[in-house]
């Protein structure tokens, strides 16, 4: 593992700006690029930046000078750069591109609370960020000042505090760091007075876009409301800078555990060496890589995305290549809003009832003997870890444990009635039950025996 130092950089056009002015986050807000003239400052923009750049209704533009900073200035694809200059790919569209890809506002019980899973939610609190990426999945939200969060606060602590599934909330946006400390506050404190709510999650990624932003001041408040997880975003091995490292360890020291999401992007990070590079440098600074997502099919970012056998690669370069635990999961996040699919390389070859066939990364492949007289736990004993899911969600898990025998599509039981009567072979729905599995009085009048 290397030891060489993370770099520090600063753009030749911010030579004369003094330290304490650098290195204050007010100041590298108020400083933001937007303009093309403000990026030519420090390098030429391409004709497809400019275009992209001078259209109307594009999603908002803001690059704090410390990232900016990062960009090799005689590199037109330099990988920071295609995540924060738009181009005027950014404005084609493509097939299956949507404005709410994961329907994350269908599945709002109040705007702004996205109740997908179930025992957790995700709270958006701001549409701010320190700065915007050309993926970004919540473009229809994010950057425009008609969209904020502040007036479904109250809404959103409500409906928490009145489902007590929920045991994690995972707050985001925008950015939640890019709120001032007392709103910041009033949203964890509100959290922490709701008894149900067991971990408070926070995805930022102003670590990555303006870690001046992270004082001790914010880690001291942050660290009031433990157990509190923070992820942040980086995408790149350029991103890992000195400063990102010190924020980082300040974030760390205060006891926050730290984890990474990536977006598989392509031109930026679809490459299986970087990859194991970037998973590296994350564990020098004590950062655990959670998730690499496919890229979402959003408006403006049909040209980041990969064919899903990229990430695949990806994977297959990480596990057994490096330390396991900095192995990531790979997720597709299912369009129309499945919620996140892991997706990796097949290590089961074949079974057989008493041996499994599994492969290794280097493709070593060994067999497993199987215990022939396991005896599963028995579930007459009371089962103190009953799981409290709502029915429509065990999903496969249902299937495994017997509480239910199928998932049907939607409309299956109506097409293979075929427009039928229930004439006389159909009538008696017993004959599809299945002894011991499922709920069987709620079904007594589906002709078809399902669940
Ligand atoms: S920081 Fe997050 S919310 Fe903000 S633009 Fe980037 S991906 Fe979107």
């Amino acid at each position: 593992m290397s030891t060489t130092p993370f770099p520090s950089k600063r753009a030749p056009a911010y030579q004369d700006i003094p330290d304490e002015k650098w290195n204050d986050w007010h100041w590298q807000l108020s400083h933001r690029l937007n303009t093309i003239e403000d990026f030519e400052a420090l390098f030429p923009l391409t004709e497809s930046e400019k275009q992209a750049l001078s259209a109307p209704g594009l999603f908002r533009v803001e690059v704090p000078p410390y990232f900016a900073s990062l960009i090799d200035p005689g590199n037109p694809f330099d990988p920071i750069r295609r995540q924060v200059i738009p181009t005027a790919k950014e404005l084609e569209s493509f097939t299956g591109m949507m404005e709410d890809s994961l329907a994350e506002d269908m599945h709002s019980p109040v705007p702004g609370l996205v109740h997908r899973y179930p025992d957790r939610v995700l709270m958006l609190i701001t549409n701010q960020c320190a700065s915007y990426c050309r993926y970004c999945t919540r473009g229809r939200l994010v950057g425009d000042p008609r969209q904020g969060f502040a007036r479904d606060f109250d809404a959103q602590i409500a409906y928490i505090r009145r489902t007590p599934q929920i045991r994690d909330v995972l707050i985001s946006g925008g950015d939640p760091l890019t709120l001032s400390p007392e709103n910041l506050e009033r949203v964890l404190r509100s959290l922490r007075e709701i008894p149900h709510v067991e971990v408070i999650r926070i995805g930022s990624r102003v670590p990555v876009f303006l870690p001046q932003r992270v004082t001790s001041q914010l880690t001291e408040l942050l660290a009031k409301y433990h157990p509190l997880w923070l992820n942040i975003h980086v995408n790149h091995p350029n991103e890992i800078t000195a400063e990102l490292a010190e924020a980082c360890d300040r974030l760390s020291r205060a006891g926050i555990p730290l984890g990474n999401q990536s977006v598989l992007l392509a031109g930026v990070n679809d490459d299986p060496y970087l990859m194991r590079r970037l998973v590296q440098d994350l564990a020098r600074i004590r950062v655990r890589p959670y998730y690499i997502y496919q890229c979402d099919l959003v408006a403006g970012a049909g040209h980041f995305r990969t064919p899903i056998s990229k990430g695949l690669e990806i994977i297959e370069a990480l596990r057994g290549h490096t330390s396991g635990f900095l192995v990531p999961t790979y997720v597709v996040d299912a369009p129309g809003g499945g919620g996140k699919i892991p997706v990796m390389p097949n290590y089961v070859l074949s079974s057989s009832p008493d041996k499994v066939v599994l492969r290794n990364f280097e493709g070593y492949i060994s067999a497993y003997s199987e215990p022939l007289d396991y005896q599963p736990p028995d579930k007459s004993l009371t089962d103190p870890y009953k799981p409290q899911e709502e029915d429509l969600q065990e999903g496969v898990l249902g299937l495994l444990t017997g509480g239910q025998m199928n998932i049907k599509p939607e409309g299956f039981d109506a097409l293979h009635m075929r427009g039928g009567e229930l004439h006389r072979l159909r009538k008696d729905a017993n004959k599809w039950k299945a002894l011991g599995i499922g709920h069987q009085e709620a079904d007594a009048e589906d002709p078809q025996g399902g669940d």
